[in-house]
């Protein structure tokens, strides 16, 4: 076993909170380790080939996982420098003002979050500022407060997905354009990092034009000496002291070698799923149930929103390049004839023929699928699932990972997929926008879509209910934090990053006062 130097800081994981809190202790002059389990996304056309991304699964993550019967799958996560960010959509919205508080939803309580608002406010705004965020203020019915304009102007709706702007706005409905993090100049074109092409949402960016973790924190940090970044290095375990109370030594399998690592303080940022792995493979005496788990919650409380995708195919033709621009919050408090939280609707990236082929080869003939995804419109629709400690994830003595998940508070979420179906029907007040939604696809996403994992090392005032405090430190353990989505309390229902980001920011703050 290799013995190597001692660290300030050890952040593990490099996706939206271990970059992010990366690029905020970099500038300290303190010597920064981070670890990363998988290696550059390699820049290459594959990047941008629905075939080699999607048919493929090119860039995730090889690994087997097993659901609460046993039965194998591959989840939809992705082990490299960036993260999940890597290939998310960039779509970047806070969570509004109520998400913090206790609501009370058909399926249940959604609980309060031992912070408000008010105290991740700046931080939200610090997030939007560094992840290039594009958006509208004032345009979304149920935006939180923020103190400054988004730092650049919203992403302009193509001419079909204005029109269904415009459509939406004439049944009373207030659509938005989606905060999203690309890149982008529309005034200048020409120097724009961003293009503006069809492959975004899913896929990692070519031109390294989305406001990824790589792109916009991992890269520029490596500049400074002291901040430092170990690819292929997975982390196996974390020891801690005799009396328990503070982590000693990571330890790490790299290039068939095992090696330790120590530093001051240790973050845990892997991802929901696997910090909680991490945390419970690295029981000992002082924490038998697994490390900072007397309250034996780590692992339970698993997240991921009730999901949904829904192309609805006109008889007009979509022939919109970046789809990804509109939102609906409308029905996130509450329907028109529901007085519970249904949740939130926004624009997918625009399917393509070979999308369609893989999610329904024996659907109908190919030039069938072709003329479908050429006239498709595609939504994505998320709602608030509740934690349940009975969600949770477990690690088997062999090391196999575990999810165990039942779907809860469903009610909302098929209200939200009706009522969005009877909107596009309602749609056409004006003749000439008259479209007939004749056909729509529908999909639950499956246990194996982990995209929005988050809930299982949540943070809380009570040692006995939660494992870290409000400033995401064990309460168990006095030099041990944790920055991924797996500190939320509640899901909400809008897309994580942005508040994972946001967090990591916040806790970097500590972080610094501390070191
Ligand atoms: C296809 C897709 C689209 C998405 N779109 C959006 C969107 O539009 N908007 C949005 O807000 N969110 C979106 N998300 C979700 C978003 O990407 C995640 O919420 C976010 O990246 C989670 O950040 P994290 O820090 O918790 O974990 P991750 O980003 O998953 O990072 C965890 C990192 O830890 C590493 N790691 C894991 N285990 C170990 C170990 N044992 N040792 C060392 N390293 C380890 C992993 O390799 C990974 O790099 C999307 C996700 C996907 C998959
Ligand atoms: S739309 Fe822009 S940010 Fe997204 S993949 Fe294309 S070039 Fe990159």
């Amino acid at each position: 076993m290799a013995s190597i130097d001692r660290y300030d800081v050890i952040i593990i994981g490099s996706g939206a909170g271990g970059g992010t809190l990366f690029w905020k202790l970099a500038p300290s002059g303190k010597k920064i380790l981070l670890l990363e389990r998988g290696g550059f996304v390699p820049r290459e056309k594959d990047n941008w080939s629905t075939r080699a991304v999607f048919l493929e699964s090119k860039y995730k993550a090889h690994e087997t996982w097993y659901d609460k019967d046993g039965k194998p799958f591959h989840p939809g996560t992705h082990y490299n420098v960036g993260g999940n960010t890597k290939v998310y959509g960039a779509a970047l919205l806070r969570f509004r003002e109520d998400d913090f508080k206790e609501i009370r939803h058909a399926g249940g309580i959604s609980p309060a979050w031992p912070i408000r608002y008010e105290e991740i406010a700046p931080y939200y705004t610090q997030a939007e500022y560094l992840y290039h965020v594009h958006g509208l203020r004032g345009s979304d019915p149920t935006e939180p407060p923020a103190d400054k304009p988004y730092p650049h102007p919203p992403v302009s709706h193509e001419p079909r997905i204005q029109e269904l702007n415009d459509d939406l706005k004439c049944i009373g409905l207030s659509p938005f354009p989606l905060p999203l993090g690309v890149r982008l100049d529309e005034k200048d074109p020409v120097n724009s990092a961003c293009v503006r092409c069809n492959s975004c949402d899913g896929f990692p960016c070519l031109v390294n034009a989305k406001s990824d973790s790589q792109v916009v924190c991992i890269q520029p940090s490596l500049k400074y000496s002291n901040a430092m970044l170990l690819t292929g290095a997975y982390v196996r375990r974390i020891e801690t002291s005799s009396s328990g109370r503070e982590v000693t030594k990571v330890i790490v399998e790299r290039e068939g070698r095992t090696e330790e690592y120590s530093a001051g303080v240790v973050v845990v940022s892997a991802g929901a799923i696997n910090s909680a792995a991490l945390l419970l493979r690295s029981a000992n005496d002082k924490h038998p149930k697994g490390l900072a788990n007397r309250s034996d919650v780590v692992g339970r409380h698993y997240m991921c929103h009730n999901n949904s995708a829904l192309l609805a195919i006109s008889k007009k033709p979509n022939p919109t390049v970046f789809q990804k621009t509109l939102a609906v919050n409308d029905y996130y408090h509450r329907g028109e004839d529901w007085d519970s939280p249904m949740g939130h609707i926004q624009m997918l990236g625009k399917s393509d023929y070979e999308m369609l082929s893989m999610e329904a080869p024996t659907l109908a003939p190919n030039m069938v699928l072709r003329t479908m995804a050429s006239h498709s419109l595609d939504f994505w629709m998320t709602s608030e699932d509740l934690p349940d400690p009975s969600n949770r994830v477990t690690v088997a003595a062999d090391g196999k990972l575990k999810l165990h998940y039942t779907a809860n508070n469903e009610e909302g979420h098929q209200r939200l997929v009706k009522r969005l179906k009877s909107m596009l029907n309602q749609i056409g007040c004006e003749d000439q926008h008259l479209i007939p939604f004749n056909l729509y696809l529908g999909k639950k996403i499956p246990l194996a879509g982990v995209a929005h994992q988050c809930g299982t090392v949540r943070f809380g005032d009570d040692p006995n209910t939660s494992v870290l405090d409000r400033n995401c430190k064990a309460h168990e353990v006095d030099n041990l934090y944790v920055v991924d989505g797996s500190f939320f309390a509640s899901s909400t229902a809008v897309n994580p990053g942005l508040t994972i980001i946001a967090n990591a920011l916040r806790v970097g703050e500590q972080l610094l006062r501390r070191l």
